[in-house]
């Protein structure tokens, strides 16, 4: 079966294959870099991540865009109450955004874009809205007349026709019922930044911002539009009614969202103390790695409850893979090759492939590595594994990894290195070969406390980090 996707827009799953040549060219909407992200937030980030690879491991090229909103509401009333300039205001939540999405190995776009860069594509693409009538002026901002687009709705399925013309809102997020003429350039209020331009003074809204610099990085129609469902209305619908008003053709081919998550079986909120960023559950000790593997395991349209009993199976998970892995390098097996063994190898790497292809089932390509992993133990166990069945295994890792990308842990700050780790045990063994056993087993304990953990095995001894 080839590769598909659930489509937004048309509500179907359908087959996917870029429109020009082997790349694909994806938009997701970035950050609003007024805080720190929420795991919410992150599981976007994540689901837009593992997409990315599977197309990259499906064999296609990456043209991928994403945009940091680096101004808005929020933005200008938080950098007006700390007396920061917006960039001041807004680089440490950059910074932190790239952190994150390091430490989460999410792959960087291969363009980031900031909107404050973009004002003068922004003005240009509400110049063209107006030349084709789309466009109204009313105390200085500029509105998008909503009853000019027909299609109005399309996207988020909701029938706009009984809206009352001219009825506006200036506010960037807002909800179905209150669907108005939205604002695409803010006339500025006192004290407010705004830029100058040829259609007046003040500032974009935030939906131009991303119609503007997609079709500027990305062309006219891209393949790929991507977010969480909480973008589906108004932001996507308006970007869809900007885009298609002036260049009169599709913006986007495939609409993906990604679903909500709640944290404890509740809606996660500040006040109700169930409130997460990654830094939170750094601090807690979990590694990024574990998130990473809970936020992708489940399947980007279902909901996704996150738990901390989650993540500790989550980290039980990525071990049992490493002790795995581990054990597939480091053991000795017989020659030969277990014929029966290599079959079900090719088995799950058949149904972790098309696990994926089927709108990203991450779920059910867990189940089919997991499946593997018991069945290979099982046949370690019972000395029927082979040396010629390491590799195949090995491989089927590699290209689970490729996507899922937890098996490499994070290094600790000042942790030790793999050298010196190596160098540690090799005064190890010395001090046990001279029969210094206080000293092999004080650098057992310097050893562990540094998070490495030794095991003695009859083919010496391997390492690995807690
Ligand atoms: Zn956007």
């Amino acid at each position: 079966m080839a590769l598909r996707f659930y489509n937004t827009l048309t509500q179907q799953v359908e087959v996917f294959q870029p429109l020009q040549g082997n790349t694909v060219r994806m938009y997701t909407c970035g950050p609003t870099v007024y805080n720190f992200a929420h795991i919410g937030n992150l599981r976007t980030f994540t689901f837009e991540d593992i997409l990315r690879r599977w197309l990259l491991y499906r064999g296609y090229k990456m043209d991928h865009v994403m945009n940091i909103t680096d101004v808005d509401d929020k933005i200008i009333r938080n950098a007006a109450a700390e007396h920061k300039s917006l960039a001041e205001y807004t680089a440490k939540y950059t910074e932190a955004f790239l952190e994150d999405s390091a430490a989460l190995r999410l792959q960087p776009p291969e363009k980031m874009v900031k909107a404050t860069q973009h004002i003068p594509e922004m003005v240009a693409a509400i110049e063209k809205l107006s030349e084709r009538g789309f466009t109204y002026v009313s105390d200085g901002s500029v509105y998008y007349r909503i009853s000019k687009f027909p299609e109005y709705g399309k996207l988020s399925h909701n029938d706009f026709t009984g809206i009352r013309a001219g009825a506006r809102v200036d506010v960037d997020e807002y909800d179905k019922a209150n669907a108005r003429d939205f604002v695409l350039w803010k006339a500025p209020k006192d004290g407010e930044v705004f830029w100058e331009s040829e259609i007046g003074p003040g500032r974009p809204g935030w939906h131009i911002e991303c119609s503007a610099m997609a079709m500027k990085y990305l062309g006219e129609t891209l393949d790929i539009h991507a977010g969480g469902v909480d973008l589906i209305f108004p932001h996507h619908e308006n970007e869809i009614a900007q885009s298609e008003a002036i260049t009169s053709k599709p913006f986007a081919r495939f609409w993906l969202h990604s679903e909500f998550l709640n944290v404890e079986s509740h809606k996660m909120s500040k006040s109700a103390g169930n409130f997460y960023t990654l830094r939170d559950l750094q601090a807690e000790g979990y590694q990024a790695e574990v998130v990473r593997y809970l936020l992708a395991s489940v399947p980007y349209r279902k909901k996704l409850n996150f738990t901390i009993d989650g993540l500790k199976s989550a980290a039980v998970a990525i071990d049992r893979l490493r002790n795995f892995k581990l054990r597939l390098e480091t053991d000795k097996y017989p020659e030969g090759l277990n014929e029966k063994l290599l079959e079900r190898t090719h088995a799950a790497v058949r149904q972790f492939e098309e696990s994926l292809d089927d709108d990203l089932n991450t779920a059910e390509a867990l189940a089919a590595l997991f499946e593997f992993v018991r069945d290979a133990n099982t046949a370690m166990d019972a000395s029927e594994f082979r040396a010629g069945n390491r590799a195949p295994a090995l491989d089927l890792l590699e290209r689970f990894d490729r996507v899922f990308d937890v098996l490499r842990p994070t290094q600790a700050a000042g942790g030790l290195s793999d050298a010196r780790v190596e160098e540690l045990i090799q005064e190890r063994a010395a001090a046990k070969r001279s029969r210094n056993f206080a000293r092999s087993d004080q650098i057992r304990e310097e050893l562990l406390d540094a998070g490495i953990i030794l095991e003695d095995t009859k083919e010496g001894t391997r390492w690995k980090r807690k």
